[in-house]
């Protein structure tokens, strides 16, 4: 118990056992003079998933805590720039349905009652162009930041949109040639155990028992160590997210030169909804969609009928097929095992958070890192209980994108706003927005995975307007809303004229990089 944790084995190479490996030898490794050595062991037969397109801002902090270039990221991985969301026929399905979730913060955020403001004065307007300069900004396809903004630092707050292929290929020639983690090509065949029963070695095909002091799982869905060793089970949540099924499909630009979308593009389907990742070279279109309310086959025919109203072409080839149980494990870390990426669980990629909780997976790994096993249970116990809330908050706040529909073309959508299928907690916020903004009092936590502001843009996108009784005015918003949309519209201004489009400031970086400092 009293021995240090010293060798950390991680099982899995797709994104998640490379981020890990790479902020933990950031951090913790020998080569960054600490004291762990990291061993991670992937199987040469079981390639990562290879979806998984769209990051948050958080990416930058972490790739920037691992020590990797943003200018190699983008050389390397066909990255573009991700500024936010955009929501198309979610609300009505009728013609002009759409709304935008940036990134950037409403000007004026918890000093103003902005929502009250907008609708007494500019209700015409959405709620997010009144508020944001970046809705502007994607619509006219500019990018985030100028060429001689450094690396990581923004004009308008982004993550990244790029290749889950080459991503993982480039974290993982960082994290054995500049990090030093020992990398392991071979499958997992057992586990070996102390009496304790935490786990003593990984037994491999050919390179014998890997011991370790403490594992990691990012064996993806199959769950090798928390779910086929330990037995933790899923908590479902096919009740309130009914989506069970995912097929992928790259398409070829059209144009090489023609512009890149900042957003993802999230269209609403009779069954579920298409997503649409803009790379510099290809478009990444996949539909998510439920078992129970459609067939694959029909699922497939839908979205070959969006990829050539957009634009792509008719001979594709067939479409990759992906299942995943909605849900997420009772808990995450058990013994000296800890699950992180899709061993920990999946939802939908609705709003990209599984990329997001491995990177705060990894930073609270990191930050509370165990010096011995005696206090590691204490530890799991905080890492269960942020989790398990974090998931709950994910929960809640993809089920806002569907309770609010006003489409009752099939059951799927019917479905979706039927009040058992809707988490108590945000039934409950539900009844009080209507007298209030969304605010830092319904989401206390420190890291919180989605603000209120990400809420507001939803809520407000999807339609859904306050009752009588408004009293948005409270001791925290005291600033005049009127000034904080003349303060946006005025950095609407500026921002126009002075950044690049986004496909001119990728293929500067590409040619030249982007300055360091
Ligand atoms: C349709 C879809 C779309 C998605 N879109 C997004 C998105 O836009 N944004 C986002 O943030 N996330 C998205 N995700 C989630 C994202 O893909 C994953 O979170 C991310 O790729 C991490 O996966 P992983 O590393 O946990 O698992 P995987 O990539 O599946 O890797 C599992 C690894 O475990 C190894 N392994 C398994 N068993 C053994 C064994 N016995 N021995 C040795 N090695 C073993 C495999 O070899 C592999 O290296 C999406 C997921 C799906 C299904």
């Amino acid at each position: 118990m009293t021995q240090r944790v010293q060798r950390v084995v991680i099982l899995g190479g797709g994104s998640a056992g490379w981020l890990v490996a790479g902020l933990l030898a950031a951090e913790h490794g020998v080569r960054a003079g600490g004291t762990l050595q990291i061993t991670l062991l992937e199987s040469p037969a079981q390639p990562p998933i290879g979806v998984g397109e769209g990051t948050w801002p958080s990416m930058r902090d972490t790739l920037r805590r691992i020590g990797l270039r943003e200018t190699d990221l983008v050389r390397h991985c066909d990255a573009a720039f991700k500024q936010g969301s955009q929501f198309v026929g979610w609300a009505t399905g009728l013609e002009g349905d759409s709304y935008d979730h940036p990134f950037t913060l409403p000007v004026g955020h918890g000093d103003a009652d902005l929502p009250g403001g907008w609708l007494a004065h500019h209700p015409e307007m959405p709620f997010a162009d009144l508020v944001s300069p970046q809705p502007h900004l994607c619509r006219r396809h500019l990018a985030p930041k100028q060429a001689g903004t450094p690396e990581y630092a923004a004009v308008a707050n982004y993550g990244y949109h790029f290749d889950a292929g080459k991503f993982g290929l480039l974290l993982r020639q960082h994290a054995t040639e500049t990090l030093g983690v020992h990398h392991v090509a071979d499958d997992m065949v057992d586990v070996c155990c102390h009496d304790s029963g935490d786990i003593a070695a990984l037994r491999t095909r050919a390179h014998g028992d890997l011991a370790g002091d403490l594992f990691i799982d990012c064996s993806g869905m199959a769950a090798r160590l928390l779910g086929g060793h330990y037995g933790v089970p899923m908590r479902s949540q096919r009740s309130v997210l009914f989506n069970d099924r995912a097929l992928a499909l790259q398409v070829p630009c059209a144009d090489a030169d023609g512009p890149i979308a900042s957003q993802t593009i999230a269209t609403a389907q009779p069954h579920g909804w298409v997503w649409d990742i803009g790379l510099p070279t290809r478009r990444g279109v996949g539909h998510v969609y439920s078992s129970a309310h459609t067939s694959d086959d029909a699922a497939e025919s839908m979205l070959r009928q969006y990829i050539q109203r957009t634009g792509g072409p008719a001979d594709l080839p067939a479409a990759r097929r992906l299942r995943f149980e909605p849900g997420y494990r009772s808990r995450f870390w058990h013994r000296n095992c800890v699950a992180i990426g899709l061993s920990s669980g999946f939802i939908e990629p609705l709003e990209a958070s599984a990329l997001a909780l491995v990177e705060l997976s990894a930073a609270m790994l990191s930050a509370q890192m165990p010096a011995t096993r005696c206090t590691m249970d204490t530890v799991a116990a905080q890492f269960n209980d942020a989790f398990s809330y974090r998931w709950e908050r994910v929960i809640d706040f993809l089920k806002l994108h569907y309770v609010l529909t006003r489409r009752s073309d099939t059951d799927y959508w019917r479905d979706h706003v039927r009040a058992d299928s809707v988490p108590e907690r945000l039934q409950a916020l539900l009844a009080l927005w209507r007298h209030r903004a969304p605010s830092r009092y319904d989401l206390p936590r420190i890291e919180e995975v989605f603000p209120a502001a990400s809420h507001q843009y939803v809520l407000y996108g999807m339609g859904f307007r306050p009752g009588n009784g408004w009293h948005g005015r409270s001791g925290d918003a005291q600033a005049d809303p009127e000034a904080c949309f003349r303060e946006a519209a005025l950095r609407t201004q500026r921002m126009l004229p002075a950044l690049p489009t986004h496909r001119s400031l990728i293929s500067h970086i590409q040619r030249h990089g982007l300055p360091l400092i």
